[in-house]
């Protein structure tokens, strides 16, 4: 291993990856529009004793000290940085091994290191400069094992992917009950953040659903952790955008698991009827299993879009329909049934639908299977991919917005700000705060219920019109500009900030429980630097 290592350092690689890293450093730099204390210091290459001290670590996993440009890439395509070396655990002590090592490097060391799931973060959150990559999907072991019985569960590796836990635990008739819209993401990867899809209103989200974790906290050591031990720690971790451990296994709540779902699709041309049908139908007891909405704004021929996954339910209406490019709103709902069920579905449906007011001829349906419809967006990913236009830059934005301030920020926003929706989707639907975990890091709006706002954008490269990076950057800041100007309660969701200031700001009251909590399971802050929100050894003047 050590002789691999030195072959590698004869190809005068160490000094070009010197200069990468250099380059880099003051490129995140610039980008971030750093100017305090959050990166002080130079970053200095580690030299050639700590490399080959890492490969002479006892793993059963890999290193990898070239080619690591994957790790330096994620979904958002906007920041890019290398790391010094990926390390494809085999199992937990793998991991535990590699993190007290550069623990015990100690505070004269600049190594960092950074978990990364399916690398589907949108602003390098899995990334580490001149770091240690750990790449959670090759984390071997223990396989999924699904407990039945009163309170089903599965325990799953923090590597595994939501698509895989689905099939799994369908084997068993079973399903976790809170998801994503998109399940090619792992489990560490949505539970550092939460997990929010239209099932949230009932459930909360995935960090709600959590019994159990297995954590390596930045001093290496193993923990297991839940509502009952390690309390302060599993609370911690959950949305703890992985600042206080790397999340090896967790625990998860399942249901029942529905064979069939009936997908329906509605129209509004008022915002306020829109909001008001989703609060109604959040606050049922008995209603349907997902709600989210999106908003349409300036596009024509919506109705035909639908055509090719849903019925209208009288087509010759719908034909008739037209929205003449004005602002829509679109609530989707499902619910979920099980074929010998599907009278008793349709009645419930019936009558939950003939207590809204959305336009009539725009109820479309559709009824596929629960996979089908759980892994939806993988649909459209398939489609983006041939087309070349899922690797783009995605300047994503996803809001938390309290309920009592929604009608402002939409009058501006989508009144206002926004010219059309050809970008990509924004959707918008409420949740009850009631059935969150209010323990979790998560920081979230005041009210029992808030809205997600998500500006899911995809920018084309070299364009210079309304669809380039810099163009949707620009309306972004727009929109963040007027929420501070007006003064609303609004957090980001897979937030996102370049100073310390700003995330002081974000966590608010409960940032000093956030930096004690660092102080205790990270204190030389090793973890997940990508957010930019702790420097390495400096935790305590935090
Ligand atoms: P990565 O990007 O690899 O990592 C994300 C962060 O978690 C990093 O800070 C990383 O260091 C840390 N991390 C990774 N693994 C671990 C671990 N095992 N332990 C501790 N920390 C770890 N989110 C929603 O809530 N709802 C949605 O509906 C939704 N839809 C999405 C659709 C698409 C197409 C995409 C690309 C993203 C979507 N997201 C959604 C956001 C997604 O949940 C986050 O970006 C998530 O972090 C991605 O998971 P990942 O496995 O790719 O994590």
């Amino acid at each position: 291993m050590v002789s691999k290592l030195a072959g590698f350092y004869e190809h005068n690689t160490f000094s070009l990856m010197k200069i990468i890293i250099l380059l880099n450093f003051i490129l995140h730099k610039a980008d971030s529009g750093c100017n305090n204390s959050v990166f002080t210091s130079i970053v200095s290459f580690p030299p050639y004793e700590i490399l080959s001290s890492l490969q002479a670590l006892p793993l059963e996993g890999q290193w990898s000290l070239r080619d690591n440009e994957n790790a330096a890439k994620d979904f958002g395509n906007i920041f890019h940085f290398p790391p010094l070396a990926v390390l494809y655990p085999k199992t937990v002590a793998d991991i535990s091994l590699t993190i007290k090592h550069v623990f015990e490097m100690g505070s004269a060391s600049e190594l960092k290191v950074a978990a990364r799931g399916h690398g589907h973060s949108l602003q390098g959150q899995a990334q580490v400069h001149g770091g240690i990559v750990i790449n959670m999907e090759s984390l071997q072991g223990h396989e999924m094992k699904v407990h039945r019985g009163e309170f089903p569960f599965v325990d799953v590796s923090g590597g595994e992917l939501w698509i895989n836990i689905l099939h799994e635990t369908l084997k068993h008739g079973l399903a976790p009950k809170s998801w994503t819209d998109y399940l090619h993401l792992t489990v560490g990867g949505t539970l550092s953040n939460a997990g929010i899809s239209g099932q949230a209103f009932k459930h909360g989200p995935q960090i709600s659903n959590t019994l159990q974790l297995e954590v390596v906290t930045g001093k290496g050591e193993v923990v297991t952790c839940s509502e009952n031990r390690d309390a302060d720690l599993f609370h911690g971790v959950l949305g703890g955008l992985g600042q206080f451990g790397i999340i090896t296994r967790a625990r998860i709540s399942l249901e029942p698991a529905q064979k069939m779902v009936k997908w329906i699709r509605v129209l509004y041309s008022e915002f306020s009827t829109f909001t008001r049908d989703q609060e109604y139908l959040i606050s049922l007891k008995d209603t349907f299993d997902y709600i989210e909405g999106f908003v349409i704004i300036n596009s024509t021929g919506i109705l035909n879009h639908w055509r090719s996954s849903f019925d209208p339910k009288d087509p010759l209406q719908a034909s008739q329909f037209n929205s003449d490019g004005r602002t829509s709103y679109c609530l989707e709902m499902a619910k979920y049934f099980n074929p010998d069920e599907a009278e008793a579905m349709n009645q419930s449906v019936d009558h939950l639908l003939s207590q809204l007011s959305y336009i009539p001829p725009t109820l479309f349906l559709s009824e596929v299977s629960y996979v089908e419809f759980l892994d939806r967006v993988h649909v459209s990913e398939n489609m983006l991919r041939e087309k070349g236009l899922w690797e783009v830059p995605h300047p994503w934005l996803n809001l938390l917005i309290p309920r009592s301030e929604i009608h402002a920020f939409a009058e501006e926003v989508f009144g206002n700000i926004l010219k059309d929706t050809s970008n990509g989707p924004i959707l918008i639907y409420p949740v009850n705060q009631t059935r969150w975990n209010s323990k979790t890091s998560l920081v979230t709006p005041e009210e029992d219920v808030f809205y997600l706002v998500a500006f899911l954008s995809s920018a084309v490269p070299s364009s210079t019109g309304i669809n380039s990076l810099e163009y949707i950057l620009t309306q972004n800041k727009r929109i963040l500009d007027f929420c501070t100007n007006a003064q609303l309660n609004v957090k980001q969701y897979l937030p996102h900030y370049s100073t310390q200031e700003e995330w002081q700001a974000h966590f608010g009251s409960r940032w000093e429980a956030l930096v004690e909590r660092k102080r205790v399971y990270d204190p030389l802050a090793l973890l997940a630097p990508g957010h930019r929100i702790f420097q390495k050894a400096m935790s305590a003047s935090c």
